[in-house]
């Protein structure tokens, strides 16, 4: 098996577009876009380089995907193994099994190191994030500044419910973009923000998320309080764990206005990051039934994949034409309307 062949003959940005990378040329042989492996919505949190060793190389600045070139990306893409994913770039695999064995294995150790050193990094943000209760300056400046607490009643939170979950406000927050060599950050531009203290069951800190108010592309708003933080579901009460019934929503906002029209103790509320994020999180709900999916009007086809991943028989799907948190601020839906929906919600069909 010829790797260099292999590597030298495909191409990582077309196969990276498939994925559904947005590229920006940033020229030189570099390339950035939104990371396409774990649908990243940062539109500078991935990106490709031409190296000098004639081969194309890629890296996620947003995420947990690590680098490589683009057997690695095909690695991580179709989620298959490395003979696979040479394979499926139509590499020829008539090679000494000793020698694909060996290069699977050195792929593997790679691929070990960068999910761990990714762990460590991500382990001392949140230390970090702890230590300095960002989140709580960022209340402070909603409680204290002028009229800053409308923001956040104009989206349905009123002021308990912004204390209850620390939200906050930033009037200068820096998002930082890649300089010029593509591989540091520099400070490029700032944005008031609504910030979002993300808690799991028992109040641990996962992230604060930052919507940005000015953002320069409506579809890019949010940044995380600092580098290495993921994005994490936002729990509506982290009181108690994610067990018994569960709604699913897209977005934090969201969850929040959901979770306050329901006005049910018993009925814990999540908002996904991202629609197209749903299925990472599957794992939250082990302990969850009845699922409610509630996708937005465009994400349908996702909630139905969680679903499926999570076993049909658990799942109730809701879906609207409209998104649910514009009904509830235009006093379309109510405690009851919301309580019928859920009651009446249907089995999802089993595919
Ligand atoms: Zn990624």
């Amino acid at each position: 098996m010829d790797i260099q062949a292999i590597v030298a003959r495909s191409n990582l940005l077309s196969l990276a577009e498939a994925a559904g990378a947005v590229l920006q040329d940033k020229g030189r042989g570099r390339w950035r876009s939104n990371c396409p492996l774990h649908n990243g919505h940062d539109s500078s949190g991935f990106s490709i380089v031409d190296g000098n060793d004639g081969k194309m190389h890629w890296t996620c600045f947003s995420g947990d995907c690590g680098s490589g070139d683009v057997i690695d990306f095909v690695m991580k893409w179709r989620g298959v193994d490395f003979v696979e994913a040479c394979r499926y770039l139509g590499g020829n695999l008539d090679a000494d099994p000793a020698d694909v064995l060996r290069l699977a294995e050195e792929r593997k150790q790679k691929a070990e190191q960068e999910f761990q050193a990714a762990k460590a990094r991500l382990e001392k943000a949140i230390a970090d994030l702890e230590r300095a209760r960002a989140w709580e300056s960022y209340h402070r400046n909603l409680v204290e500044m002028p009229g800053k607490r409308l923001l956040w009643q104009l989206r349905g939170v009123p002021d308990a419910w912004q204390d209850i979950w620390q939200l906050g406000y930033t009037s200068d927050f820096t998002v930082w973009e890649p300089g010029e060599d593509q591989s540091t950050w520099t400070p490029a531009w700032t944005s008031p923000t609504l910030s979002i203290p993300v808690f799991q069951p028992g109040w641990k800190i996962s992230t604060v998320r930052h919507r940005l108010l000015n953002p320069r592309n409506p579809g890019d708003k949010y940044r995380p309080d600092r580098a290495n933080l993921r994005s994490h579901p936002f729990v509506c009460n982290p009181e108690t764990s994610v067990k018994g019934p569960v709604l699913v929503v897209e977005g934090e906002i969201k969850a929040m206005g959901v979770y306050i029209a329901a006005d049910d103790p018993n009925l814990q509320v999540i908002g996904i990051p991202g629609k197209q994020q749903f299925l990472n999180y599957a794992y939250l709900f082990e302990n969850a039934e009845p699922v409610y999916i509630l996708p937005d009007p465009d994400g349908e086809e996702y909630g139905m994949r969680l679903a499926q991943n999570l076993g049909v028989e658990r799942c109730r799907m809701i879906q609207l034409s409209f998104k649910v948190d514009d009904a509830i601020l235009d006093g379309l839906l109510d405690r009851t309307s919301l309580r019928r929906l859920l009651q009446y919600a249907p089995k999802v069909p089993s595919i």
